[in-house]
């Protein structure tokens, strides 16, 4: 780990801050991979959306913040690749919380 101040959510890139900004755990401990909008209570919240999908709600995101359509595509496309959560898209994140 190079960066232990922020962590970035493995989801959607956003950087988590506080504890209260990560994703909960079915038991409600803190899931530090994501962040609480993407993941609580041991589901993700949006548990069909594609890397395709997060990435065009990213890109919106961040053109609405007045960065242009294509740094945005392409901050989105190298950003989101690199996160756990699209590496293996088969996964069952439901069965985390039966550990
Ligand atoms: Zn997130």
């Amino acid at each position: 780990m190079k960066n232990t101040d922020i962590n970035i959510c493995q989801s959607c890139g956003k950087p988590i801050r506080s504890m209260s900004d990560f994703g909960t755990y079915a038991d409600g401990s803190a899931n530090t991979d994501y962040c609480f909008d993407c993941y609580q209570d041991g589901l993700f919240t949006d548990p069909h959306i594609t890397l395709e999908e997060k990435m065009a709600r990213n890109i919106a995101i961040a053109q609405r913040l007045g960065m242009s359509r294509s740094k945005a595509h392409q901050m989105a496309k190298s950003k989101l690749r690199r996160f756990a959560r699209w590496h293996k898209p088969r996964k069952k994140v439901s069965a985390i919380k039966n550990k």
